[in-house]
């Protein structure tokens, strides 16, 4: 970087350089990332309210680079998004995911469902829903042990959208909406979409014992949703107030700091050999 020319670092401020320079990049990385193995899954654990018990994991991917270490999501994914490269990312993370999920199963560890997050851009290209029945064919996991995470956008084709979830919905394979409540069109999701289960965006369940607003709003989140016969997860959730909130409201399930931040997929067979197995 610093030896690319005499004369060009000088038009620029440092800091204007150092930020495009490093986008531009972190992007040309991310195309050698994948053949090189950098990226790796942590999963976070999804528990029942009720009965305490881990009833799933959701896949988080990280970029462990060879020189910058670990780099979170937030810092490549919009990367990503930008420049198209989550397809790849995304199939990798799929197939690794649900790779992973049968060899848990495998070991004879109690089955349950892998979230993995699907970035709209994914619904984009052709035939998802075939793509995602090759990955469950490949790896041998049964599509009821695999969920599917979407994000709300303002800017998407509505009806390719539900086409798509319908087709993979009819495979057996739950669909959850993601950062419920945060985008422009939360209640449209649920009336054209086939939703298994909504995510409670964790700014909602932040200050659910401060702020009587947020409370209200998520008690009836969770109302509606039943209602609907949908599921509810509540993300974000740090503490034992929020917990016990949450389980007075019949909140179904639930994923936080509280319990476990996203571990290596090791934590989770030390975790659920503990409480199955012996
Ligand atoms: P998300 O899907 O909403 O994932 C939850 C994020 O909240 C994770 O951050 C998780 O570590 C964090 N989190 C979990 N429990 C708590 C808690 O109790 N308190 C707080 N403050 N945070 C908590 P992470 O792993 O850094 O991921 C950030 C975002 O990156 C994800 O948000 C998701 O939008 C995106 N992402 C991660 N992996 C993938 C992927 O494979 N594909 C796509 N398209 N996006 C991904
Ligand atoms: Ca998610
Ligand atoms: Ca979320
Ligand atoms: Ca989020």
């Amino acid at each position: 970087v610093k030896e690319s020319g005499k004369n060009d670092c000088i038009l620029y401020s440092e800091s204007w350089s150092n930020s495009s320079l490093e986008r531009l990049t972190l992007q040309h990385e991310m195309y050698r990332a994948i053949q090189r193995q950098e990226f790796v899954l942590h999963y976070q654990p999804q528990y029942d309210i009720g009965s305490g018990t881990m009833v799933g994991v959701e896949a988080l991917v990280r970029w462990k680079h060879p020189i910058r270490g670990m780099i979170p999501p937030g810092e490549f994914i919009p990367l990503a998004e930008e420049s198209g490269m989550i397809v790849q990312i995304g199939d990798w993370v799929l197939e690794e995911a649900c790779r992973q999920n049968k060899a848990w199963q495998e070991a004879g560890l109690p089955p349950m469902p892998v979230s993995v997050n699907l970035s709209l851009r994914q619904f984009v290209q052709h035939d998802l829903a075939g793509k995602v029945a090759k990955v469950l064919e490949k790896t041998g996991l049964e599509p009821q042990y695999l969920d599917l995470e979407i994000t709300e956008s303002m800017t998407m084709d509505v009806a390719h959208v539900s086409r798509c979830l319908i087709a993979l919905t009819n495979m057996g394979i739950g669909i959850s909406v993601d950062d419920f409540g945060t985008g422009y069109s939360s209640f449209h999701y649920l009336k054209n979409f086939p939703i298994d289960r909504l995510k409670i965006d964790r700014s909602f369940v932040r200050d659910i014992q401060q702020d009587p607003s947020d409370a209200e709003i998520v008690a009836a989140i969770i109302a509606m949703a039943h209602n609907l016969n949908i599921q509810v997860i509540a993300e974000g959730v740090e503490t034992e107030g929020q917990m016990e909130f949450l389980r007075k409201h019949r909140c179904d399930e639930m994923q936080g700091y509280y319990w476990s931040p996203p571990v290596p997929s090791t934590n989770i067979e030390q975790m659920l050999g503990s409480a199955y197995i012996q």
